[in-house]
């Protein structure tokens, strides 16, 4: 097996690292300021189409979407390089031309409506599956469906949901219980007017997430996704694992910033007459930090290998959200310690970092939920305890 990365694959990466480094990273100390006055602490809306617009000229766009949708089509091994250099900024940029995976499951009409105007940009989406009732126990949400004619009536709470606030439609799982052959719960495409309202709801990053609510929201049963009842096996089950692998990625990228960050603030702080970097307990931070960087990065390529060879990924990528998310906030801790105060000060990156990282031991599935499906796989015999191939 050979995880390096191809000529192509290492000038995409080199392409995304310098894009950062040249038009994402100068925002950041604007963005700190900004939002230490109170502005936004992110990119704003326009903000961000400017640079996707930028990288778009330098043909950075769609790296997630295949190419029949003009996309670039490339393999997860080469998105999980990107996401590490993308993961090196605290802001949230991404490269425009992207959906969520859901929508590319969409019938043709579907998409029409749906998916191609998500990848140009002129629709925005949210995926609304967890509820103030739970989150982990997602087979439990509570949200009802019941059919009316041709339409079903919704009726129920989202909470945590990601862009709910400024998102067009959400793709919304509901409970069908006396319909469809298994699970129970549908997947279904509701538009804002089609009546759901929105609030935000304050988090300890900067993450923008919100409640929704249904009161009698009348859908038509055109905007059923898939099968009626198939909701959660063909459509949530269908994004959540590949979806581990990238982000994993990221966690790699901000980890690798925050050490470097750290290796130069040890070389220039002096304490009792010598800089932080002659510390013993200095030094073996960051040498921990540095196996846990790389040991993030080799679980996510492997993960991904699989994945482009078709084969079963999902253990694989479940070790690596694991592994990466709480290496990476152990590294944002150890880094903010070593920084002193000014890891603390809302002017150096580091405290933002520390505050955005810890939401990976709880989304896209818990340090829990990831615990329970890899031992369940190796007591139902179906991984080989270490296995990799
Ligand atoms: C910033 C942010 C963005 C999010 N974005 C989205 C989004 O876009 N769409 C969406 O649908 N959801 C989203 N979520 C929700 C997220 O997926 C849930 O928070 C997550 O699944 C956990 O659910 P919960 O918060 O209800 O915790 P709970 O399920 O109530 O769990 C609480 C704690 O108990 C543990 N636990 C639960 N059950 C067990 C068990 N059987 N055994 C052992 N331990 C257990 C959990 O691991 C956790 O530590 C987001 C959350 C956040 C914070």
């Amino acid at each position: 097996m050979d995880l390096s990365p191809s000529p192509e694959d290492s000038a995409i990466a080199d392409a995304v690292r310098s894009f950062v480094e040249r038009e994402v990273l100068p925002h950041e100390p604007v963005v700190l300021q900004r939002a230490a006055a109170g502005g936004p602490d992110d990119l704003t809306p326009e903000e961000l189409r400017s640079l996707q617009d930028k990288a778009r000229e330098s043909g950075l766009w769609g790296v997630a979407t295949p190419e029949e949708y003009g996309g670039a089509g490339l393999s997860k091994l080469t998105q999980t390089l990107i996401a590490v250099e993308l993961g090196r900024t605290f802001l949230q940029f991404y490269f425009g031309g992207t959906a969520f995976d859901s929508l590319f499951l969409l019938n043709d009409s579907q998409k029409q409506k749906y998916l191609y105007p998500c990848l140009s940009g002129e629709l925005r989406a949210c995926f609304a599956m967890s509820e103030p009732g739970g989150g982990s126990d997602a087979r439990g949400i509570r949200t009802t469906a019941e059919r009316d004619g041709d339409h079903w009536v919704i009726n129920g709470e989202k909470l945590w949901i990601s862009h709910g606030n400024d998102a067009d439609f959400a793709i919304t799982f509901a409970r069908t219980a006396a319909e469809g052959a298994s699970g129970g719960i549908t997947a279904f495409l509701v538009d804002r007017s089609m009546g759901w309202t929105s609030s935000p709801y304050p988090v300890m990053g900067s993450y923008k997430v919100a409640q929704l609510s249904f009161r009698d929201v009348r859908v038509p049963d055109a905007n059923v996704i898939g099968q009626v009842g198939e909701g959660f096996q063909t459509v949530a089950l269908a994004s959540f694992h590949a979806n581990r692998i990238v982000m994993t990625a990221g966690m790699a990228g901000a980890m690798e910033r925050l050490l470097e960050m750290a290796v130069t603030w040890s070389e220039n702080r002096v304490t009792f007459g010598e800089p932080l970097a002659q510390r013993e307990n200095v030094r073996w931070m960051i040498a921990d930090g540095e196996v846990a960087c790389r040991a993030t990065k080799l679980l996510c390529l492997h993960a991904a290998s699989l994945y482009d060879a078709g084969t079963e990924f999902r253990h694989a990528a479940n070790s690596a959200k694991l592994f990466g998310a709480r290496a990476a906030c152990q590294v944002a801790d150890d880094v903010l310690q070593i920084h002193g105060a000014m890891g603390y000060a809302k002017e150096l990156p580091v405290e933002r970092f520390y505050r955005d990282l810890r939401v990976n031991r709880i989304y896209e599935g818990t340090d829990e939920m990831q615990r329970l499906a890899i031992s369940r796989d190796l007591f139902k015999r179906h991984v080989k305890v270490g296995q990799l191939w």
